[in-house]
């Protein structure tokens, strides 16, 4: 297999908790044309802009769109918004786009581009080796039948992170919706069946993301699961009050568990006014300190939403990392600080979650 090497010239490897380039191939036409990540994209992320910004892996969502088209990024440009939420997708569909998605990261694997990974052994080895890591993530779990039976399958795969829902609800719960101002008390919690996964995805030691449930189902996972929570793309509600965002009673319940937050560079959950429209890194920068305070220096790294969002301009891409790692240097983080945010703490807490 050929190996392409992500040298890091530009201070700690990122490793990220939130990517959509599984989609955003898919609508390029799919595992045909998953060579192109090769070359180079018109999205955030592909081997080019990593290798020039020092990706060094993350979480590939595998994310099914709806239907209608609604584009959520056009809804949240306005001063206050409460978006619709469009309708559940069946399961056979939605079956069918997961497992084209997981061609596609296959494909990649198959290029040399990347390599999957399953323990954060694999993660070590293949950023120490200079290859991408890329964890297979399904946001919204559509997919899944209620008796599991997909989840296992899935597991075999290579899966090892989960989002019971992105924000449409599924049989297993109900999202948190593209409101602001806003929290995240919009609706009920898990399922039986919601339950019932979260269960069985801690015993196959699968990450649960809490980053697009309401918070109802924010507390059923705190109480149900026995894995540290985890927030993979989530900002601060005391720095941007959006639903997406997490209040400073979920950072303490995700500290007390030992698990962390991945910062989203989305601008709508970033900036005071909610609006998804460019912003500076000194909006990064307070969600990073509330977030640090809240959580302390174990318990935050990033999630970029690369590909799935509108994100800083002065970032641009993943060839832009060098930019953040910068700014959090002016801003006085120092080295160690830094390292854990671009991919130390990831490692911390996937191996607590993981077991290996
Ligand atoms: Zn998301």
């Amino acid at each position: 297999m050929r190996r392409i090497s992500v040298p890091n010239r530009s201070g700690p490897a990122v490793f990220d908790g939130h990517n959509d380039i599984l989609f955003e191939l898919d609508r390029a036409g799919g595992p045909p044309v998953a060579d192109r990540f090769l070359t180079g994209l018109h999205t955030h992320i592909d081997l080019p802009k990593a290798r020039a910004g020092g990706l060094g892996g993350g979480l590939f969502a595998i994310f099914v769109p709806s239907d209608t088209g609604l584009d959520q990024d056009d809804g949240m440009r306005q001063a206050a918004y409460d978006l619709p939420l469009p309708d559940p997708v069946p399961q056979a569909q939605a079956l069918s786009t997961v497992l084209r998605q997981a061609a596609i990261l296959f494909r990649l694997e198959e290029l040399g581009a990347l390599t999957l990974c399953r323990s954060v052994a694999d993660i070590r080895a293949a950023m120490a080796s200079g290859q991408i890591a890329a964890v297979m993530h399904i946001e919204g779990a559509e997919a899944i039948d209620p008796d599991l039976h997909a989840l296992d399958l899935l597991y075999r795969a290579g899966l090892r992170s989960l989002g019971p829902v992105w924000s449409r609800p599924t049989i297993f719960g109900e999202g948190v919706p593209f409101r602001f101002p806003s929290d995240g008390d919009t609706g009920g919690g898990l399922t039986e069946a919601g339950i019932r996964l979260v269960k069985r995805c801690n015993a196959l030691r699968i990450l649960v993301d809490v980053s697009h449930l309401n918070m109802a189902g924010f507390w059923d996972v705190a109480k149900h699961s026995d894995a540290p929570i985890v927030a993979t793309h989530s900002n601060a509600h005391a720095m941007t009050p959006h639903a997406r965002n997490l209040t400073d009673a979920q950072l303490e319940t995700i500290a007390a568990s030992d698990g962390m937050v991945g910062l989203n560079f989305a601008a709508a959950f970033l900036r005071p006014d909610g609006r998804m429209v460019d912003t500076g890194l000194d909006d990064m920068l307070r969600h990073l300190d509330h977030l640090l305070e809240k959580l302390g220096e174990t318990r935050v790294g990033l999630g970029s939403d690369f590909d799935g969002a509108t994100i800083p301009s002065a970032i641009g891409s993943a060839a832009g990392l060098p930019v953040l790692r910068q700014a959090m240097a002016d801003h006085g983080f120092g080295d160690d600080l830094i390292e854990r945010i671009c991919h130390g703490n990831w490692l911390r807490v996937l191996e607590k979650t993981w077991g290996q």
